[in-house]
């Protein structure tokens, strides 16, 4: 098992700058999930570290082990991609198997030579990963007669085989059906329990991320925005792009001003909302700021201090959506259970001060 640390890592196609300046530590042993939009550079970031492309800067290590120049072959990873990749005439035992036909191991120690696994060797690698994977019942299957989600622990359990340092996986459960994914979700998280090994995970799905990862990184335009913790992200986004990434529905974030009185925020046509503790030293009276409020935040109170009027009630079985607006903004709300409210009304809301957050209005950084 190892550690993968990027040091100022840069990628350019020509004019293209795929990944900025990444310095990005994952633990050995971590769940690491590169999360951002489509072209963010996450997949870039993988390739770069299973040698699969050249680094234009910086350095790249895979635990102590500078591998800017290592070939891939050598760089004791595992990848997992999004199409499975099965070999469709061989059964699944024969599959989990292909990768220790062509590769050499330093099976006899870490300073060893590297030589070929014998073929008990193999046969006990394959039972391992197929009982670890519960695929003993289908290994004289041909991929054919499995499964989505079967063929996709075909793939990990072929990637488990190998021992690798880490494991580098690519939106792997993004060909599978809703309810597929979400098993699958809690097998990988499962499986990293038990094994231990790192793994760099690629997705543009926030639920995925907030759902597996010990940390999560997240990227826009080839740039790191924050790492943190699926919790760390949450409730305290660094930006208006990461607070809004991460949540479904995301974060609302509100055209506002600092109060002249410096104390409270002025949401645009709406009304006002307390500043959070400890930002006193922040506000500049009359400026414009953005306020953040996740919509589980915005409560509904007779009492509270802003006003919108309602747009829509959107009824999930479990929890209500409302969505609500002022002076052009649209903002929500999410209530447990069924929520009476009737299209046209206004609505009378309050957020507890610990709840708000503030950007700046010009660079969107979180004001903390
Ligand atoms: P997706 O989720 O769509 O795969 P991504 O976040 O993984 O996106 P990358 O595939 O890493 O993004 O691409 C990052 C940027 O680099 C994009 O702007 C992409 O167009 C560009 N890029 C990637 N590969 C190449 C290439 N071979 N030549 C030129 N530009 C490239």
């Amino acid at each position: 098992m190892a550690s993968v640390t990027f040091d100022r890592v840069s990628k350019r196609y020509g004019v293209v700058v795929a990944v900025d300046d990444l310095s990005l530590s994952i633990a050995d042993g971590e769940f690491m999930v590169l999360l951002g939009p489509s072209g963010c550079g996450k997949t870039t970031a993988l390739r770069m570290i299973a040698g699969l492309e050249e680094i234009t800067g910086g350095e790249l290590r895979i635990g102590d082990r500078v591998v800017n120049d290592v070939d891939p072959a050598r760089r004791d990873i595992s990848l997992v991609f999004q199409s499975y990749a099965l070999y469709p005439h061989m059964t699944v035992q024969r599959n989990i198997e292909s990768p220790l036909m062509a590769r050499t191991y330093r099976v006899d120690g870490p300073t060893s030579p590297a030589r070929k696994l014998t073929k008990a060797e193999r046969d006990e690698r394959v039972a391992e990963a197929a009982r670890v994977l519960d695929l003993e019942p289908y290994l004289k299957r041909k991929p054919s007669a499995l499964s989505g989600g079967q063929r996709q622990r075909v793939a990990l359990a072929r990637a488990f085989v190998g021992r690798p340092q880490a494991y580098l996986m690519d939106e792997p459960l993004s060909n599978l059906d809703a309810k597929l994914r979400a098993q699958t979700r809690i097998e990988l998280v499962d499986l990293h329990r038990r094994v231990g090994t790192t793994i760099v995970y690629v997705t543009h799905d926030q639920v995925e991320a907030m759902t597996m990862a010990t940390r999560v990184a997240v990227m826009r335009m080839g740039k790191l925005q924050q790492v943190g913790t699926p919790q760390e992200v949450y409730d305290k986004p660094v930006n208006t792009f990461v607070a809004q990434f991460i949540g479904t529905p995301p974060m609302n974030c509100l055209t506002a001003t600092f109060a002249a009185d410096g104390n409270g925020i002025e949401v645009a046509g709406a009304g006002t909302l307390p500043l959070p503790a400890g930002l006193q030293a922040k506000v500049e009276p009359g400026r414009a700021t953005v306020v953040g409020v996740r919509p589980e935040h915005l409560v509904a109170d007779d009492a509270g201090t802003l006003v919108a009027n309602v747009r829509a009630v959107e009824w999930l079985g479990h929890e209500c959506l409302i969505s609500v607006e002022a002076d052009g903004q649209l903002f929500t709300l999410r209530e447990p259970g069924l929520a009476a409210y009737a299209v046209g009304n206004d609505l009378r809301m309050s957020v507890a001060a610990a709840e708000v957050h503030l950007f700046d209005a010009d660079t969107t950084e979180r004001l903390t």
